[in-house]
């Protein structure tokens, strides 16, 4: 994808603080950090969403993910890791890897909602029934 902002740091024409490569992923540095040793793991083809890569390509990301994440944890000294995928901030699949402190004033990654009376029993059921 051209204008893929990590298309172009896999082929190197805009700089990252690279933590891994192979030959299917790349993990950097996050330039707006959450905190300090903020990791992105991404695969090397293109592929927009979550669902759109290839199971095989979906399993190297994320076994090197697990695999960053006891290192990450070590070097930072974070009380853990956490993994995050969030969507469209660029539209090239990836994993967020964020160390966290139990003290870093960070309640959750996002706001949540309450369901309505009986709401979540049926989309459930919806969810459920269109499952392949
Ligand atoms: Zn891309």
């Amino acid at each position: 994808m051209p204008d893929c902002i990590f298309c172009k740091i896999i082929k190197g024409e805009i700089p990252c603080n690279k933590i891994y490569e192979d030959k299917d992923t790349l993990a950097f540095l996050d330039i707006n950090p959450v905190n300090p040793g903020h990791v992105l793991v991404i695969p090397k083809e293109h592929y927009k969403l979550m669902h759109d890569v290839p199971d095989e390509t979906l399993s190297k990301v994320f076994i090197k993910s697990k695999d960053l994440m006891t290192t990450i944890k070590k070097a930072t000294k974070a009380d853990y890791v956490a993994v995050s995928i969030v969507g469209l901030d660029v539209p090239h699949f990836h994993v967020h890897l964020v160390p966290r402190y139990f003290n870093d004033g960070m309640a959750a990654f996002w706001p949540t909602k309450k369901y309505n009376e009986g709401e979540a029993e049926k989309l459930a059921i919806k969810i459920k029934s269109l499952l392949k």
